[in-house]
């Protein structure tokens, strides 16, 4: 329908204005009955539907309407698969039509800066393209039912320690290539209709109020075009961040709010204007929704439980297969061990946290595919809500094990340990679950772990087990997934979208997490992840991109499709992959680039492209990615922009972060209208490596050495010379002046740099 959005506006008082600005209640806009404006509802996230009808909460603690649980994002990032969680998004996006939910609030991009944080389950990974390549996919298919997304925590949330006061200190080069570049790409791919301002401060002020990240980057750089809404109570001073451009508050300040704002303009402190701009931004996102509402929308329970099923499939990583001791027979005795087989953990706590259409047991999940030839044994082994070993659990799940051929061992994280609201301070699993693979150890050899945990553990017990299925937070329909892969009805195919380190202390972030007080500096940098496993060379226990498969994939024919390009340009990279093993099997093929030589500090290589390619036995396929400017480019503090030196590239073609299979270089040519300016404290090296400046400036000191204005260096001793040039290289211009007893004045040194300024300007030509 056809709206005059800015007569409306027109219509409007401040005090209406300032109205719509805050919710009605917990999960509701507010209206407008004289100019028909109406009122939407926004929920929970990101996972599945949490709609409220009784009391209403942001902690996931009273109940909600049922709705498909699928996969935690942790999960569904580990699948890789874009297309997949695009369909998850339009199940999502018809369960929210058919409970007339106008926006889903999610998905969560935080990158996991430490795997200590509480809410890592709820996020996609450590690298910023897989996550917003997952985020925008997400997105595109919710919002392709008419159904608004909110891409959240708008930015640098990245622990729940302190969560509403902590100020997380990020250097600008940081913020741009990790923590914002996640929300970036999902925001310029996909457009969520809304995006979720965080909690913390950033940099010293609040998300919320933080008019560089919500309006300088958020909207005038990236092109946002939807509303900002706030955390749920994220709002320090409303009109402060209002004028930021923080459009919604939710939930309901119950006038409060509203009234500063109005306030705020009547005494000349925020501009009409500018609120009248929110009011716009706001207005067209509530009409979007009206008009994509679907009235009497159902959707189909089962086929999205067979769709949780097939993403928790992708979603649960293969982490070790000794002895090809998996997939198992449907014969023998299979001794099913541990309380997480008959009470499943399956997705996160806290606002995330719904209530599933149905769970599946995966004791009898594994019953039904085991089939008729097998017996399944059970033990419980401990209980889930104590961390004390309970002997007579423990000497059953012993007998149990010592009458089996082989043994499934399900242990994990409960739900104590990690949820929205707080963070782990360690990564061990409960002590009676370490003991229980230690003693079951001693009675049977041929053991497979299947992990419940939203995020990395310890593995001191790694050499006791053969078989490690990561099974995550893998949804309703974990049951019969986890059978599958188990019995090899299906094929694992999911890769680690974080790294897995030996021991906590390995990780980048240790020293500083969760900071002092209520302030937390990201002092590792740019290093999250593999960025710095990969760059330090701290081997991982499992790296960034690994998973295993039940069949063998070779790689061939990479091929780049030009050797040099310019950094406007983009350039297709291909290569080939077959499944040289008996079943068919998916594969991930890794794209990473490395800058060989750089003035800047740059990680040993970082991510740029993902495919995920089926194979039948035998099939090769071509995989191909287009790499433009950004996959070589780092952003310029200097200039504000991201920016490609000119130099070697590699392409690295990899199974994971560690095991890279193929390489190939590209030159790549910078066009960017580098102006350098020659100043006192420019390094004589400098000088001389840039290619303008160099014959100037080298004319310029022969003529002063001829005279008699610079020491000449003594040309016949080798090793002072060398020493004399390398000291010469980082010196700058000003000790000209001392080093020749003010023969070489002030005024020349002025007038030279003058001098080889005009000379840059003038020779300067970008690359076309
Ligand atoms: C969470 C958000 C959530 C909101 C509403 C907050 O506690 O941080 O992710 O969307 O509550 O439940």
């Amino acid at each position: 329908m056809q709206r005059d959005i800015q007569k409306i506006i027109s219509q409007m008082t401040v005090e209406e204005k300032a109205s719509l600005c805050s919710g009605l209640d917990f999960w509701h806009t507010k209206g407008i009955e004289r100019l028909r404006i109406p009122s939407i509802m926004v929920t929970d996230g990101p996972h599945g539907l949490r709609k409220q009808e009784g009391d209403a909460d942001h902690l996931g603690l009273f109940g909600s309407v049922p709705a498909t649980c699928f996969p935690s994002a942790v999960g569904m990032a580990s699948s890789w698969n874009r297309e997949l969680i695009q369909k998850v998004g339009v199940a999502l996006g018809e369960e929210c039509q058919a409970e007339n939910v106008a926006i889903l609030l999610g998905p969560g991009v935080n990158i996991k800066r430490s795997p200590l944080c509480g809410r890592n389950f709820e996020y996609f990974s450590e690298d910023p393209y897989l996550s917003s390549e997952m985020a925008a996919n997400h997105i595109k298919g919710v919002q392709s039912q008419g159904v608004g997304t909110s891409l959240k925590h708008f930015a640098a949330n990245n622990q729940e320690h302190r969560r509403m006061t902590v100020d997380a200190i990020v250097d600008e080069r940081t913020l741009r290539e990790i923590y914002l570049a996640s929300f970036e790409g999902a925001v310029k791919q996909s457009q969520p209709w809304t995006v979720m301002s965080a909690y913390n401060k950033v940099n010293g002020e609040y998300a919320s109020e933080n008019e560089y990240l919500l309006n300088d980057i958020l909207k005038e750089e990236w092109g946002f075009e939807g509303f900002v809404v706030s955390d749920w109570f994220a709002v320090d001073e409303r009109a402060d961040g209002l004028a930021a451009g923080l459009e919604l508050e939710m939930p309901s300040s119950y006038g409060v709010g509203d009234e500063k704002i109005v306030e705020a303009v009547k005494n000349g402190k925020l501009s009409e204007e500018k609120l009248d701009r929110a009011v716009e931004r706001l207005l067209r996102i509530i009409f979007m929704a009206v008009d994509n509402r679907k009235e009497n929308a159902v959707y189909d329970k089962d086929a999205h439980h067979q769709l949780a099923k097939e993403i928790a499939r992708e979603s649960m990583v293969l982490l070790k297969n000794e002895d090809c001791i998996l997939p198992l027979k449907k014969e023998g005795t299979v001794a099913v061990i541990g309380e997480f087989a008959t009470t499943p953990r399956y997705q996160g706590g806290g606002s995330s946290h719904i209530k599933p259409t149905k769970l599946e047991n995966i004791l009898e999940e594994i019953k039904i595919t085991a089939g008729s030839n097998a017996t399944v044994l059970y033990a419980q082994g401990y209980h889930l809500t104590s961390d004390v070993v309970d002997q007579s659990l423990m000497d059953e799940a012993k007998k149990v094990a010592a009458q089996s051929d082989t043994v499934i061992l399900f242990v994990g994280l409960p739900d104590s340990y990690e949820s929205e609201g707080y963070d782990r301070e360690h990564l061990c699993i409960p002590e009676n679950h370490r003991l229980l693979i230690e003693e079951v150890a001693e009675v049977n050899s041929n053991i497979v772990v299947v992990l419940s945990n939203g995020s990395p553990i310890e593995m001191p017990w790694i050499d006791k087990v053969k078989g490690l299925l990561e099974g995550y937070l893998g949804g309703q329909a974990l049951g019969g997934a986890i059978a599958d892969l188990l019995f090899g009805d299906a094929n694992p195919s999911g890769k680690l979208a974080e790294t897995f380190p030996k021991f906590l202390s390995d990780n980048p972030s240790y020293l500083n997490f969760p900071g002092e007080g209520d302030k937390v500096e990201y002092r590792e940098g740019l290093f999250v992840g593999y960025r710095y496993y990969d760059t330090k060379n701290i081997e991982p226990l499992f790296p960034f991109g690994y998973g295993l498969s039940y069949t063998s994939f070779e790689y061939s024919n990479l091929s780049i499709s030009k050797k040099e390009m310019q950094d406007t340009e983009t350039v297709i990279v291909s290569v080939n992959v077959k499944n040289t093993g008996a079943v068919a099997g998916k594969e991930i093929v890794q794209l990473y680039v490395k800058d060989v030589a750089s003035s800047v500090i740059r990680p040993e290589k970082e991510l740029k492209g993902f495919e995920k390619v089926e194979l039948q036995p035998g099939e090769e396929k071509t995989v191909t990615s287009t790499l433009d400017k950004r996959a070589f480019a780092f952003y310029s503090v200097e200039l504000k922009d991201w920016h490609v030196e000119t130099g070697e590239f590699e392409i690295l073609i990899g199974k994971s972060s560690q095991d890279i299979v193929l390489k190939d270089n590209i030159l790549v040519q910078s066009t960017a209208p580098v102006k350098k300016l020659v100043h006192r404290n420019t390094t004589v090296g400098d000088l001389f490596t840039d290619p303008i400046l160099a014959p100037l400036a080298k004319e310029l000191l022969a003529k002063a050495k001829e005279n008699n204005l610079l020491a000449n260096e003594n040309q016949e001793d080798g090793e002072a010379s060398e020493m004399m040039a390398a000291m010469l290289r980082d010196m700058p211009l000003r000790t000209m002046v001392s080093f020749s007893k003010g023969d070489f004045t002030e005024e020349m040194l002025t007038q030279i740099i003058q001098l080889l300024n005009e000379h840059h300007e003038k020779e300067y030509q970008p690359l076309k």
